[in-house]
């Protein structure tokens, strides 16, 4: 039996360009545009051509991609022609293969806000969508809260759908603008929708207000839509829109749909899922959310010793998809509770060949609970354990011995008369027997520290050159008798990758040293820098 078609149409640049602390550049939105692109999405929906500046010079120019370019914009307003409204007229100049117009089909919302009649918003619906349909695009309605609106008139919604249907628009979205249907609502709305308008022309929108946003969207497809609309990493305004990242793995791997449905995205794309989700984050400047479902740093991160075994013997037993397929990987977290079979699956994913009976392996074992307990944390410092490991199979060049350090703070006035705080740093350093000398300032003394150190390596400064501080964070622990500081710095490389390392110490500034020579260490041996 051939497998019907679901279309993706993701509004990542549109709606979730509503997200608090969101603000995308033309940059942004090309590049976010290219990704998606890549990943199979069938309709990019680019922005609101006329209501700003990046978006009037996104739709300004034209663009590559294999996905259908949509522009977004309101219908006519009432009381005026179609051909006599500038929003409407920027929509058509707009550079799009599509044009999504958004009109209102509760009658509550055309009486109140739009102050219209019912008959008014439905003209101006079939005019806008008849005149874009003349300039030769691909047209979609949005209807603005539908599922409301059924709930209290049926019949208009449906009215204002069918409206655009019947003037040729390709889909109808039914949207639940505000978020607070239920699945179960949306099953029996979108039911008594397709009995009017065929399902391969209705599509769903849903926001995340009750956390359902992707239960929503399957539930519609369940009922017969075949478009469904969302962002990736579920952006958008309150709570978000329907995760597309969430969606597009269930879709292609969940058996429900995957045997009844094909999608734009292929099996190799699937595969940098992952990816696309986590360089969302980083354009944005946001920390990931590690437990998010298929493509969190966590969602196949397995703690118990048992779990762990049985994961050895057959990933099935405790994983619902193979995480590789999305691009993800297996994780298995080395901490105090970890049994002999977790580190022996660590050691092996991060390449270290060892006997499983080697009575090193005990040793390792030891030291990191000895260590855990005075504090290090090498769950979440995923570098340190592996140097710790090298270290204790022997496996670590000596590249370099610190001789010594400074670290300088002075509180002074400046030359414009204000108190200012100034860290400053020396360190010695030996390489190849040769000391090297080094002296940075920096706006506190871990990061004159760091400049210093990385200041001058010799013959392993290329190697680091790339080498970036993304994060550090510091946590106060009780620890035994005394308080002592554990510091967890994260760094990232010019290939993009990134880890963490950790230091443990009573002074804030011994314990930044750790962790930050822990960083170039693990950065020199990741690029095989020699003895
Ligand atoms: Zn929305």
């Amino acid at each position: 039996m051939a497998k019907e078609r679901v279309y993706l149409f993701d509004t990542t640049l549109r709606d979730g360009a509503q997200t608090n602390g969101v603000d995308f550049t033309l940059a942004d939105k090309l590049a976010i545009a290219g990704m998606l692109d890549e990943l199979g999405i069938d309709y990019v929906e680019g922005g609101y051509p006329g209501a700003n500046p990046t978006d009037t010079e996104l739709f300004g120019s034209d663009h590559k991609l294999k996905a259908t370019f949509t522009a977004f914009g309101m219908t006519r307003r009432p009381g005026r022609s179609a051909s006599n409204d500038p929003g409407l007229a920027a929509l058509l100049a707009a550079k799009a293969d599509a044009i999504c117009f958004v009109a209102k089909s509760w009658d509550y919302h055309v009486r109140v806000a739009l102050e219209t009649t019912l008959e008014e918003n439905i003209a101006s619906i079939r005019d806008s969508v008849r005149a874009a349909k003349a300039s030769g695009r691909e047209v979609l309605l949005d209807c603005e809260h539908f599922f409301d609106g059924h709930k209290a008139n049926p019949q208009y919604a449906l009215a204002c759908a069918k409206a655009a249907y019947d003037e040729g628009a390709r889909w109808v979205v039914l949207c639940d603008t505000n978020g607070g249907t239920l699945p179960n609502e949306v099953e029996t709305i979108v039911g008594e929708v397709v009995n009017a308008i065929p399902g391969d022309h209705v599509g769903i929108h849903a926001h995340n207000d009750t956390e359902q946003a992707v239960a929503n969207s399957f539930a519609a497809v369940r009922a017969g839509v075949r478009q469904i609309q969302g962002t990736l990493n579920g952006l958008g305004e309150r709570c978000g829109n329907a995760n597309l990242v969430s969606i597009i793995p269930t879709l292609k791997l969940k058996a429900e749909f995957a045997d009844r449905f094909e999608t734009g995205i292929s099996d190799a794309a699937l595969k940098k899922l992952a990816h696309v989700s986590y360089a969302l984050d980083e354009r944005l400047n946001r920390a990931p959310n590690r437990h998010a479902p298929y493509v969190g740093a966590s969602a196949f991160a397995t703690k118990a010793g048992i779990h762990a075994s049985a994961i050895a013997k057959d990933p099935a037993t405790y994983e619902h998809v193979l995480p590789e397929t999305i691009g993800n990987r297996r994780k298995v977290l080395v901490s105090e509770q970890a049994g002999k079979s977790n580190v022996l699956a660590e050691l092996e994913r991060i390449g270290i060949k060892v006997d499983k009976d080697d009575p090193r392996i005990s040793s390792l074992l030891d030291l990191v609970k000895e260590r855990e307990t005075i504090g290090y944390a090498y769950e979440a410092a995923n570098a340190s354990f592996e140097l710790l490991a090298r270290r204790t199979l022997g496996k670590v060049p000596n590249y370099f011995d610190v001789e010594q350090f400074d670290v300088n703070v002075e509180q002074r006035y400046n030359a414009l008369a204000q108190r200012v705080t100034v860290a400053m740093a020396v360190v010695k350093v030996k390489v190849d027997g040769e000391t090297l000398i080094s002296a940075a300032e920096g706006n506190g003394p871990v990061n004159a520290l760091d400049q210093a150190l990385r200041k001058d390596l010799g013959k392993y400064q290329d190697y680091i050159k790339g080498l970036k501080l993304t994060d550090y964070r510091v946590r106060i622990l009780n620890a035994g008798t005394e308080a002592v500081t554990r510091v967890l710095i994260e760094s990232e490389d010019e290939a993009g990758d990134s880890w963490t390392t950790v230091g443990v110490s009573p002074n804030i500034i011994d314990a930044s040293f750790q962790a930050l020579m822990d960083s170039i260490i693990f950065k020199l041996v990741k690029s095989g820098a020699p003895a």
